[in-house]
């Protein structure tokens, strides 16, 4: 079946990612999908109720209604954004039962239409003909700092720092789809950049390739 386009948008943790993903597809007035939701419901189940992490991505059934992450009609974002999802995310992510279910879900958004699709893989493994590829990155004291102010996170920086740096090492080391560019992706460093820009940024880009949604 033949997909609609596709713009990825890789990279660290608070690279600035969600947030640009979210104001670009509103500016194309197409869906955004936000890839780490999934697997930190995936995680979420699995602390609650254990079992098999595979199954649970298997069977999992998330929807997305703006900002908010709905499982079984209950907003669930507020637990999914805790430091210790944050690391369970990361850990399960790399079972490649957990990815290969997950993968198959994100696909099949691109049938329903266009997307704007944030996460760590979609350039390099879920979408790799995809038609635009953003890499986001800024540095690891700026992202502690984005991750303090957007959670409202009260412990020092130089924790969460840490806890930064540590998920993306576990993220780019794993096994199967590892955190890292496509080869063709346009890598913007964001560091200093006020959102706005980096809107525009990737909204010159979008322009210059022709995108057509
Ligand atoms: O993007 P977010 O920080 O919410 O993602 C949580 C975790 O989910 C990441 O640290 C990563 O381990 C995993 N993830 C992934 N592949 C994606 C999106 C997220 O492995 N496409």
């Amino acid at each position: 079946m033949r997909r609609y386009p596709v713009i990825a948008i890789d990279g660290p943790a608070g690279a600035g990612k969600t947030t640009a993903a979210k104001l670009l597809a509103e500016r194309l007035n197409i869906t955004y999908v936000n890839t780490g939701a999934m697997y930190r419901a995936v995680a979420f189940l699995y602390s609650k109720h254990g079992g098999d992490p595979v199954k649970i991505a298997e069977n999992l059934q998330i929807e997305f209604r703006g900002d908010r992450v709905l499982l079984n009609g209950e907003d669930i974002t507020d637990k999914l954004y805790t430091p210790e999802m944050s690391k369970l995310s990361s850990d399960l992510s790399a079972i490649p039962g957990v990815r290969r279910a997950l993968v198959a879900k994100q696909r099949e958004q691109a049938l329903l239409g266009p997307i704007v699709m944030e996460g760590r893989d979609i350039g390099t493994v879920v979408f790799p003909d995809a038609e635009i590829k953003f890499f986001l990155t800024a540095s690891a004291e700026e992202r502690a700092r984005r991750r303090k102010e957007q959670f409202g996170d009260p412990r020092p920086l130089e924790v969460i720092k840490r806890e930064i740096e540590e998920r993306d090492l576990q993220d780019s080391t794993r096994e199967d789809s590892p955190l890292r560019p496509a080869e063709d992706a346009i890598l913007i460093d964001t560091t200093g950049v006020p959102l706005e820009q980096v809107i525009e940024m990737l909204m010159e880009h979008v322009r210059r390739r022709g995108f057509n949604v």
